[in-house]
């Protein structure tokens, strides 16, 4: 086969797998001298994308943990998929945590998917409440789900949770935290932060899209009735030990970071519409 042919074939393949892009920070103050004079606003370039308005009161991102799950992983309405992710200075999340998130709409649900965020949150709070929680994600948060478009929302945050053990949290239908110190409390010799924080946040994208036996009923027995919304596989992700301190006392070589073949199973359920 000749070369030609090959990277034709190879073009095919990217076009056709869906597409990661990098949506600007729109949001941050622009402290750069302002050249434009009243009355004349400059159009946006044609790589600006547009961006979805505030959510309004009935915004689907207020709902209950769960209740865009369907949204999530079926074809219709959404699409596409923003990822948008807000950090503490220092606390980006890596590439693999990234990957891992983008992967998921793609590869699962075949979404086109766009990372969205970089705005570095304040360290104001030392324990979060959830009303903590709510009034950070307010502050800093720019897409919210509309149209063909589904968001999700993921702070990387100091200090704590109210429930101290918890190395992240998902909270609402589109938003999730994750605990960057708690993260490093839980690190040791054989686990290290970039494991726990990949394996953390695909927990919690997990909850996001339902699992375990959140807005749908499983036909697999693989619900953990000890820890509620969990799996009683601590191979899965979704094992609740995933997003506790304790981590590596329990699961000494670390946290696994993927879905067990039950929460794929049931992913695919929800895929196909079931409740
Ligand atoms: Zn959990």
């Amino acid at each position: 086969m000749g070369r030609a042919k090959i990277l034709l074939i190879l073009t095919m393949l990217v076009l056709a797998s869906g597409c990661v892009t990098q949506l600007e920070q729109t949001n941050q103050q622009n402290t750069s001298t302002q050249t434009n004079t009243p009355g004349q606003n400059v159009p946006p370039g044609p790589e600006t994308p547009p961006l979805p308005p505030p959510a309004q009161p009935n915004s689907p991102d207020k709902g209950a943990l769960g209740s865009l799950n369907h949204g999530y992983l079926r074809a219709e309405p959404y699409k596409n998929i923003i990822i948008e992710i807000d950090y503490i200075s220092g606390y980006e999340p890596t590439s693999a945590t990234k990957s891992a998130l983008s992967d998921f709409f793609q590869n699962v649900a075949g979404k086109s998917v766009t990372f969205a965020g970089g705005n570095m949150i304040a360290t104001t709070k030392s324990v979060y409440t959830v009303s903590d929680l709510v009034a950070t994600e307010k502050a800093n948060r720019r897409y919210y789900t509309t149209g063909d478009t589904a968001v999700v929302y993921m702070m990387f945050l100091n200090g704590q949770y109210e429930s101290a053990g918890a190395l992240g949290v998902a909270f609402k239908a589109s938003t999730a935290a994750l605990f960057v110190e708690r993260i490093n409390d839980a690190t040791s010799a054989l686990v290290l932060y970039a494991q726990i924080e990949k394996a953390v946040a695909v927990h919690e994208l997990g909850h996001l899209m339902g699992l375990v036996n959140i807005n749908y009923a499983s036909e697999r027995s693989h619900e953990d009735p000890q820890h509620k919304g969990h799996s009683s596989n601590q191979d899965s992700v979704m094992f609740w030990a995933v997003e506790d301190v304790t981590i590596n006392t329990i699961l000494n070589f670390g946290p696994p970071s993927e879905f067990d073949s039950d929460d794929l199973f049931d992913l695919q359920k929800i895929k196909d519409g079931v409740y």
